[in-house]
């Protein structure tokens, strides 16, 4: 019995060792056992912790990039210009793997379940808004080109790559999309894309399969405010015209800010850059 106890503590020592090797990332807030006796006193430590080190996490001041990204997507980061430096790699793998249309699909799985539970007066009033660029469009293939993110936006080469009309449409949002039209809900798009990029924008989004939608609302020049003024204004337009916004859908916190804020928002990700 004495010799079991006697090897037991010695692995948990070792354990220990080990543990605090391992960490020097983070701080272990425990006592961690230095005797036999301490042993059946100490703290089991958060081995979760131990198991998983920051893998594929670059750092910036400080900050582990998928930390970062909670942070951005809970909008308790604001106002940022670029993504960190350091964590242009974090961000490109999230956005290239599987890892972007994963958190993707929940939020659309999320909505269609929203939608299917609605009693839908079914009158032609009811209608859903949707952002375009990195809601229904997605411009991967330029951030790629340009450290998603991690370098300062360039308008000239930006407003190039849109002219092209190639943008890809965003898989999981046009299963909403879809589904909404199926049972009558009228898509509507409200987009910070300017009024003279009108054509190039129907082009892509019909170049990508998506049609049928009630209107689609850019930004009229001279326009100075805030994107949540913009699009908080310019839904309330279409409540005061008679409709009924169900849902509203965008990768912005100033796509969904602002009153009429409606039933149901959905914020999908996007850690390439930031609009307030
Ligand atoms: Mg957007």
């Amino acid at each position: 019995m004495a010799k079991a106890r006697t090897t037991t503590t010695t692995l948990l020592l070792v354990a220990a060792a080990l543990l605090v090797a391992s960490c020097s990332a983070w701080e272990v807030n425990i006592r961690m056992p230095t005797s036999a006796a301490d042993v059946d006193e100490a703290v089991v430590a958060p081995l979760i912790h131990a198991l998983r080190p920051l893998l594929g996490s670059g750092k910036h001041a400080g900050v582990a990039c998928d930390s970062w990204v909670l942070g951005v997507e809970a909008h308790n980061v604001r106002d940022w210009k670029t993504v960190p430096a350091s964590c242009e790699s974090y961000v490109g793998h999230y956005m290239l793997g599987s890892h972007f249309r994963r958190d993707s699909k929940i939020v659309i799985d999320q909505a269609l379940a929203y939608v299917d539970s609605l009693k839908l007066a079914g009158n032609g009033k009811e209608v859903w808004v949707f952002d375009i660029d990195e809601t229904t469009l997605s411009n991967l293939p330029y951030y790629a080109k340009h450290g998603f993110g991690a370098t300062p936006f360039n308008a000239t080469s930006f407003n190039a790559y849109v002219r092209e009309g190639s943008a890809p449409a965003l898989p999981e949002t046009k299963r909403l999309y879809n589904k909404l039209r199926s049972v009558g809900i009228k898509p509507v798009f409200l987009t910070g894309r300017t009024e003279d990029q009108r054509a190039i924008t129907v082009t892509n989004l019909r170049r990508q399969g998506i049609s049928g939608w009630m209107n689609l609302l850019l930004k009229q020049p001279g326009f100075k405010g805030s994107a949540v003024t913009y699009k908080s204004g310019e839904r309330q337009k279409l409540q005061d015209a008679g409709y009924v916004i169900v849902g509203n859908i965008g990768d912005q916190w100033s796509d969904i800010l602002g009153a009429p804020e409606r039933a149901r928002t959905f914020k999908l990700p996007d850690p390439m850059y930031y609009i307030g």
